[in-house]
């Protein structure tokens, strides 16, 4: 694999990590506490060129955006915000009501590409879990104000269609609603 600017940034302890099954974690600034509970997991996919988590690490460093959990497209889970903080991947300001309930999940999946079967089987591992983890109904939530698994768009409908119509849900639902097992990566 190349090594990037960003590896030299990577902790690989445990210690440093929610989700049992994260490789990497490279700290974000750009998270604050949350005043009420995670009730909601975001689904993001990058949908421009990029085939690695660089320019998503990248971004997420070096602007005010920022995500939980990146997937890349051999199932590699890097972290970047803790559960117990909100991070800002939807709305105008991290304050949005919509990034202080919720996890984003972002995954590197170039537009008008499938998404490889290990990024959805870690993905859908790793929400099986949060799930557990945060009493998340392991739902496809289309109403933005209510619990559940949501599409980016749903709780900002001005954004870019996010995660896009390369997005499985049916698919991808089903392997959260069987408990689906991480793969290794
Ligand atoms: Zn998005």
């Amino acid at each position: 694999m190349t090594r990037r600017w960003w590896h030299s940034r990577r902790s690989s302890a445990p210690s440093d990590m929610d989700y049992p099954g994260t490789q990497f974690w490279v700290a974000s600034p750009n998270a604050v506490d949350r005043p009420r509970a995670v009730t909601s997991i975001i689904i993001h996919t990058t949908q421009g060129p990029a085939t690695d988590e660089s320019a998503s690490v990248n971004k997420f460093i070096s602007t005010s955006a920022s995500i939980h959990y990146i997937v890349n497209r051999a199932g590699t889970i890097t972290q970047m915000v803790r559960d117990d903080q909100a991070a800002f991947h939807t709305g105008g300001r991290i304050q949005d009501p919509h990034n202080l309930n919720s996890i984003g999940i972002e995954h590197v999946n170039p537009a008008g590409q499938t998404p490889p079967p290990v990024l959805y089987a870690n993905s859908a591992a790793l929400v099986t879990w949060l799930c557990y983890r945060h009493k998340i109904p392991k739902i496809h939530q289309m109403m933005a104000g209510s619990p559940g698994i949501k599409d980016h768009q749903t709780v900002s409908p001005n954004d870019k269609p996010c995660p896009g119509s390369d997005w499985d849900w049916d698919h991808y639902m089903g392997m959260v609603q069987q408990n689906v097992s991480r793969a290794v990566p």
